[in-house]
């Protein structure tokens, strides 16, 4: 069975992805603030919606800006969006969990997170942890689940903090989202502008593999030869 896969609009993504974000499947996109994750959601969301796609987007932290998205989309291309702004993590979890059927009723082409954590890293504190944690997990089996069933692509964004125990970068939630995300990808900002992606775990691609792109109103867009633009 080949491998289906959904063309996010940017040519240094698509390339580095072998085709785009492969659907059944839920892709996490993370790195430190700046890094260019909200660019990369609405990249995604404004290809899929200029095309006429359905997209429901999930935003947390008020990053979707409707100027960004139209200078990647058409303004009707709006319109194509589903967007929900939980205000905190119980929000979240009623999203998710109206979320199958809102897709259905849509006839969505994609899902996206943006970020999955930044209310449950509110509210992951003390004796609370253990229970807010399994709450997490589930939102993230029913994203998977829907990815699934629907064949879609789900995107998700996940901040980082610096571990002290293990070497580098963290993802906040730990083991949670690293296990749900069959794809994991890293994204970091280089000299003069560059922003890196990097393969942190992959089901057909070797971890460690990398590429640049640079953000432009455009979107994300090929570094050219002298990495200067
Ligand atoms: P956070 O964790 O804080 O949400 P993030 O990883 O989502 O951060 P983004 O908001 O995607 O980061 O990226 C912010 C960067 O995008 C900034 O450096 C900003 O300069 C750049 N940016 C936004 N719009 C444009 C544009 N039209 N042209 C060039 N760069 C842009
Ligand atoms: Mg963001």
């Amino acid at each position: 069975m080949e491998v289906e896969r959904v063309s996010t609009g940017s040519d240094p993504i698509d390339s580095f992805l072998k085709g785009g974000l492969e659907t059944g499947i839920i892709t996490n996109v993370f790195g430190e603030s700046g890094s260019g994750k909200t660019n990369f959601c609405v990249q995604v969301a404004a290809h899929l919606a200029d095309q006429g796609e359905k997209v429901v987007y999930i935003d947390t932290e008020k990053g979707f800006s409707p100027e960004r998205f139209k200078q990647i989309a058409s303004d009707e291309a709006l319109e194509n969006l589903v967007v929900n702004e939980p205000l905190d993590f119980e929000e979240q979890e009623e999203a998710i969990e109206s979320l199958e059927n809102i897709v259905e009723e849509n006839d969505a082409s994609a899902v996206i997170v943006d970020s999955m954590v930044s209310l449950y890293r509110l509210k992951a504190k003390g004796d609370q942890y253990q229970e807010i944690n399994q709450r997490l997990s589930q939102q993230l089996s029913e994203l998977s689940k829907i990815a699934r069933k629907e064949d879609i692509p789900v995107l998700i964004t996940n901040q980082v903090y610096t571990s002290f125990d293990e070497e580098g970068l963290e993802l906040v939630g730990r083991d949670v989202p690293r296990y749900w995300s069959k794809c994991l990808l890293q994204l970091s900002n280089e000299k003069n502008g560059v922003r890196k992606i990097e393969i942190e775990k992959h089901r057909s691609m070797p971890e460690g593999k990398s590429a640049q792109f640079k953000i432009t109103n455009s979107g994300l867009d090929t570094v050219d030869e002298k990495g200067l633009f």
